[in-house]
């Protein structure tokens, strides 16, 4: 893990000195072990990105530069990005004075989602979609929804919007049948140049309600959501900063124009996640048990808002990783007014680099 991120600070100090960035940046990273966990000092972190303290909440410590805003909260595991929630793998913790983020937290999330453009990615040229449950799996039931009808209306939709910006889509089911867990994951792996996008709908008390979208727990983590037994082995994949900048496009995008409660983008070692070899996420767009939110989900309008939302969150993952030219500017025929790539959720990094 030490050498990991030594590994991470060889990079990014490479990065600063080619961009001439004039950030101050730490002598070297003191890495602090605790429970067999290695952390850094979130003093550090802040110097690195030349972060100063700001006035928010009075619940969180914020600390930000021009605007973006990172808060957090001591003793726990949400992490928030310009409000956006995240759940961190380990909680913040206090030590002789000083509070540390998990060294895996810092490399897995906090850097790709910061500075998104770093993240490396090959040529993406397909979006293979996934509407969850089908055929005599209904998924989540209530008298206002069935989830594998919301699911369904959904991914026909997102489909639409993506095609019309320019993507190949590739639906693991188009229709109302049953498909393995394995044979979706199986679809996604043998189609090159893709990234998969499960489209899912929660169930919970009827007052439970929102948006939540997971990504595959990093290696060596443990996830709450132990739905397999690989959660015994505690394997990630190679897409870890993918998996992370795909769900913070998607979810960002989502939670901003629906105004749905934000339930954050989480780890879980679902099947799905597990397996693949793309990057993947697993979407949550709401409640079937919930009055309001299941007769929302179902209906045709907060359908096409909510794919919408999907599909800019795909474009700016794209255009964020520079995998392709973004379709806005080759075609101009955008759903997405350009705009909106300058002034989203995530800024541009500030230096001259070209990445
Ligand atoms: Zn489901």
């Amino acid at each position: 893990m030490r050498a990991a991120l030594r590994k991470l600070f060889l990079i990014l100090s490479l990065i600063v000195a080619q961009t001439g960035n004039l950030y101050a940046v730490p002598d070297k990273w003191n890495v602090y072990c605790v429970h067999g966990v290695d952390y850094v000092c979130l003093d550090d972190v802040w110097r690195f990105y030349g972060f100063s303290k700001r006035e928010g909440r009075s619940d969180r410590i914020s600390y930000g530069a021009g605007d973006r805003t990172v808060s957090l909260r001591p003793s726990k595991q949400d992490f928030y990005v310009n409000d956006y929630r995240y759940i961190l793998s380990y909680p913040v913790i206090s030590e002789n004075g000083m509070l540390l983020i998990s060294s895996i937290d810092m490399s897995k999330l906090v850097d790709p989602v910061l500075r998104p453009r770093l993240t490396k990615t090959g040529k993406i040229t397909t979006v293979v979609l996934d509407p969850g449950h089908g055929g005599h799996d209904a998924g989540a039931v209530s008298r206002y929804a069935r989830e594998k009808d919301c699911n369904l209306a959904l991914g026909l939709k997102v489909r639409r919007k993506l095609e019309a910006a320019g993507f190949k889509v590739v639906m693991t089911r188009d229709k109302d049948f049953f498909l393995t867990l394995g044979e979706r994951v199986a679809i996604a792996n043998r189609t090159p140049d893709c990234i998969f996008v499960s489209l899912h709908h929660n169930s919970g008390n009827s007052s439970a309600s929102g948006i939540e979208t997971f990504t595959l727990a990093p290696h060596g983590t443990t996830s709450p959501f132990a739905r397999t037994r690989r959660t015994e082995d505690l394997a990630g994949n190679n897409q870890d900063s993918e998996n992370i900048a795909l769900a913070t496009a998607v979810h960002s995008h989502s939670i901003k124009k629906t105004g749905a409660i934000d339930r954050g983008i989480q780890r879980a070692r679902f099947s799905v996640l597990c397996t693949i070899k793309r990057p993947a996420i697993l979407f949550e767009g709401g409640f079937v048990t919930n009055p309001q939110e299941g007769s929302k989900i179902s209906s045709a309008h907060y359908q096409d808002m909510l794919a919408q939302c999907i599909c800019d969150g795909i474009v700016r993952y794209a255009y964020n990783t520079r995998t392709r030219p973004s379709p806005y500017r080759r075609s101009g025929a955008s759903s997405v007014r350009a705009g909106s790539l300058r002034s989203g959720y995530v800024p541009r990094r500030r230096g001259t680099s070209s990445r």
